[in-house]
Order: C-alpha cells, then structure tokens, then sequence
C-alpha cells in the first residue's frame, strides 16, 4: 500500500507530495512540528500537542494555517487512509515558501507550508525495550537557547544520537552548566525512593505533553514529584531513572555513563508509570 500524505491541502500518494526549494523550513530549520502516537487507531494527547503547536507558532510568529478541528479531522483522515492501528502522525508547519531566499522574514501574507504523514507502528505499546530498559551517555548541551520551542532544527539531537550508538547505548542525555537538560528526543527522569525528579519548565527544554501526563498521573498515585535540575552524578546514584515521549511514552533508563542503575533492570516506579499513562492515554484517546 502506497502512503498517503498530506501537503497544502491534498492527499497525495508520497512519492508525488512535493514542497519548494525555497521553502524555508528546507533553507532556514525556520519551522515547527508536533509528533502524535496513535494507538488502536486512535490519537494519543492530541489536544496538548495542538496547543503546544500554536504556543511554537506564536513565539516564532508564523501564522496558524488552521484552527485545531481542521488539523484534528487530517491527522483521523491519514489514519483512516494509512489504515494506521499503532503508530505516530508527524506534522510539520513552516513559514512557507516565499520564492527566494532571504534573512528577513517573507511577508505576512505568505501561506505557511503544512505537511502530515503517518510513520505506523505495529505494537507501539509493547516495546521490547520497556522490559529490558534502556542506556544512556551524557553529552554536552549545545543547542541554541529556545528549546521550549518545538522547532525542526535537530542538527545536534540528531549528533547525540549517533555519539550514542557509537558508544554502544541508546540514547544521550545533554548536560549544561553541570545538570541534565533532557533527553535527544524526550524529558528526563530520576528517581529517589518515592520521589520522581525532573527538570523544571523554562526555555532550556521541550515542555513534553507526555511529562504533562505523566507528572499528573504520579501525583494522582500519590507519588511525590520535584520539578528541579539535577545533575549526572546524582543521576548515577540514583534508584531508577527514565524518560518520556510521545513515541516512547514511558522508558526505564538502567545505565547512565557505564554506571548500572539498582539491579540494572526497569524500576518499579517507571514501571508502574508506563502502564498507567498507556492505560490512561488508551482510555482519552481521539
Ligand atoms: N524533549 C525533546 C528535545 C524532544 O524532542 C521531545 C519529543 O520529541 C520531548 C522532550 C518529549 O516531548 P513529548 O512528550 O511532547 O513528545
């Protein structure tokens, strides 16, 4: 089955969806997206990441292409097309393509460039990864000072990534002024006894809908949440660590630098996590 995805607009066969060489989300990064998981069919936290799409809209100053109905009726459409049960919707919105290339924004009248497609997944919930956990290195944070903004300027996570599967792990957790940031591609965690440790909200990390979920759902349970920066060394003593995304929901983390959490296995904590905002997630789907 050939996928069908969306571009200003139309539905298109993928190897006819097409965007301009003048686009400037091509030219500049000068351009926002949103990841959705889709599970049984139907989407995961999809009013948050519609919020949080017009929140990176607003602080670069690109015009909303439509209101969230619109982009909530593409994103069940391409499920429907794709025939997607398990999987993710990637969106992506640019300041569009002005016909030339330019510093200075194009004038307000350009039309942003929307593009949707669907990335499926068969058994997204029951990763194998979630039984077994997984490593992380650390890795200086050297990305620009806006990353509240959900932008597609992933150069360096992208590097990270790879420097992680150099050394023989997962995935890398950045490191700035001596404490954790977040994750290449998710937030980060620790865990102290019943408390879970995380990185308070400002510009220096993505406010993850997931962690919006999931720091409600502990709460809920009864577990105790610090909102703080923490660095490598206190995640290294720590008795479980893990991360959250909208792809990944909620991973354990059973090494960071070489050094083997607790008994080097998914802690309950993280454990018990994942299964309540899957449970959950499942429950207030769209
Ligand atoms: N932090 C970064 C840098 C990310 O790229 C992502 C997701 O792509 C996240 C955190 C997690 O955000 P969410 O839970 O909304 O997927």
């Amino acid at each position: 089955m050939t996928r069908t995805v969306y571009v200003n607009g139309d539905y298109l066969p993928e190897h006819e969806a097409k965007v301009s060489v003048f686009d400037r989300g091509f030219l500049m990064a000068d351009g926002v997206y949103e990841v959705t998981s889709v599970l049984g069919g139907k989407l995961i936290d999809f009013e948050g990441h519609a919020k949080r799409l017009e929140r990176s809209l607003h602080e670069l100053q690109i015009r909303k292409p439509m209101e969230d109905d619109a982009l909530l009726e593409i994103h069940r459409e391409l499920v429907a097309r794709n025939e997607i049960e398990d999987g993710m919707i990637y969106l992506q919105v640019t300041r569009g393509a002005p016909g030339d290339r330019d510093f200075a924004f194009p004038p307000a009248e350009t039309e942003p460039t929307v593009v949707l497609f669907t990335q499926s997944k068969p058994g997204l919930a029951e990763s194998p990864q979630a039984e077994t956990g997984i490593k992380v290195i650390s890795i200086p944070d050297i990305r620009w000072g806006r990353r509240d903004i959900k932008t597609v300027q992933l150069l360096y996570p992208s590097m990270g990534k790879m420097m992680a599967k150099a050394a023989g792990v997962d995935d890398a957790w950045m490191v700035e002024d001596d404490h954790v940031t977040e994750g290449t591609s998710n937030n980060a965690y620790i865990v102290k006894g019943n408390t879970i440790i995380t990185r308070q909200l400002g510009n220096e990390i993505l406010h993850g809908i997931t962690r919006a979920a999931v720091l409600r759902f502990a709460q809920e349970a009864q577990m105790k949440v610090e909102e703080r920066a923490f660095t490598i060394e206190e995640a290294k003593q720590a008795d479980e660590a893990f991360i959250t995304s909208a792809s990944t929901f909620v991973m354990p983390v059973v090494e960071i630098d070489g050094m083997t959490l607790g008994e080097g296995v998914p802690g309950p904590v993280a454990s018990r996590l994942r299964e309540i905002y899957i449970e959950e997630s499942r429950r207030a789907a769209l």
